[in-house]
């Protein structure tokens, strides 16, 4: 079917790994990370959606706003103010995920209460009700549900080194790491690579949460996406960025009907996967900060009763993904 004669019901904007920092370009695991160009590229994604025809009606911003090299230089707030002004110049309403850059940045509480909180854009207080954990759910229009998880409320990255957290995500890295740098991947090939120190999981807690979130939005008919930091289906990504307990999290999202896609960044080279069984569509955004000048990577997804049709710019591919 031709989509130019059809309206969609709504569109939103994505965008991933911004990790901006105010320095020269440098060069991580072989690729070259453009780190002052990532605010250009935002720039051009926020200027395209404040003057398309179609407003968005929210941005998802997918995690790794500001690069860890912020930490080191004492320049996080400077950064992150930076990149929220950006982002206010636009009238679009923002959802921000927390990836692994978000808390070599900053500590858990400091990211609650800063503006990278948008779980507060939510009247109510729908997230999982004890510990703290950054996961929310909102409906931009009815019959249409995201939800954002926290992929780093069970690792090492975040927790303090003496909460109960901390040591048993340590516990279950080491039962599968014995680097003494676990940032290193315990083998050459094959999934145990994701137990690595940058990565993390969700913790019971958060799953039992999103399974009731879940069968809420069963009931009610409605379309769910969900959004969050790391990849989840290990054919849409390479093992290194799998999530520790990706498995746990599939058997959730295949057992709702509900559920019609799962997006995220923290592999810079992106990723697409449909699910065969369940037909869920499993996108990786490709990451701003690994794109050269002159080009993009933003993307603006249209939804329609039937389907979600991703825009891509630059280095992001076009998509149309069916709902189940
Ligand atoms: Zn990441």
């Amino acid at each position: 079917m031709d989509d130019s004669s059809r309206t969609p019901l709504f569109t939103f904007g994505v965008v991933s790994d911004i990790q901006y920092a105010d320095i020269d370009d440098g060069c991580v695991h072989s690729n070259q990370r453009y780190y002052r160009n990532s605010l250009q590229l935002l720039r051009n994604a926020l200027d395209t959606w404040s003057t398309s025809a179609v407003k968005p009606k929210f941005i998802l911003q997918l995690g790794d706003i500001i690069d860890a090299v912020n930490k080191k230089n004492e320049t996080s707030a400077q950064a992150l103010d930076t990149l929220m002004s950006e982002f206010s110049s636009s009238p679009i309403e923002v959802h921000h995920v927390w990836g692994n850059h978000e808390f070599y940045n900053f500590s858990r509480t400091a990211l609650f209460s800063s503006k990278l909180n948008s779980s507060t854009h939510c009247n109510e207080n729908n997230g999982p009700q004890t510990g703290d954990i950054y996961a929310y759910h909102f409906s931009p229009v009815p019959k249409f549900r995201f939800v954002v998880l926290d992929p780093y409320d069970m690792s090492l990255i975040g927790r303090e080194e003496t909460s109960v957290e901390y040591s048993n995500a340590l516990t279950l890295l080491k039962q599968h790491n014995d680097n003494e740098d676990t940032n290193l991947p315990p083998e050459t090939e094959g999934l145990e690579r994701r137990f690595v120190r940058f990565n993390g999981g969700f913790s019971k807690e958060q799953l039992d949460w999103l399974d009731s979130v879940l069968t809420l939005a069963d009931e009610r008919s409605e379309r769910v996406t969900v959004a969050s930091h790391i990849p989840v289906h290990p054919s849409s990504t390479t093992p290194l960025s799998l999530a520790w307990n990706y498995d746990e999290l599939l058997t959730i999202l295949h057992s709702h009907g509900s559920v019609v896609c799962y997006m995220c960044g923290h592999d810079h080279n992106g990723g697409y996967h449909r699910d065969k069984d369940s037909g869920v569509h499993y996108l990786i955004l490709e990451g701003m900060v690994e794109t050269p000048p002159g080009s993009d990577a933003f993307g603006t997804v249209s939804v329609y009763d039937d389907k979600m049709v991703l825009k891509g710019n630059g280095r992001i591919a076009d998509r149309e993904m069916l709902f189940p």
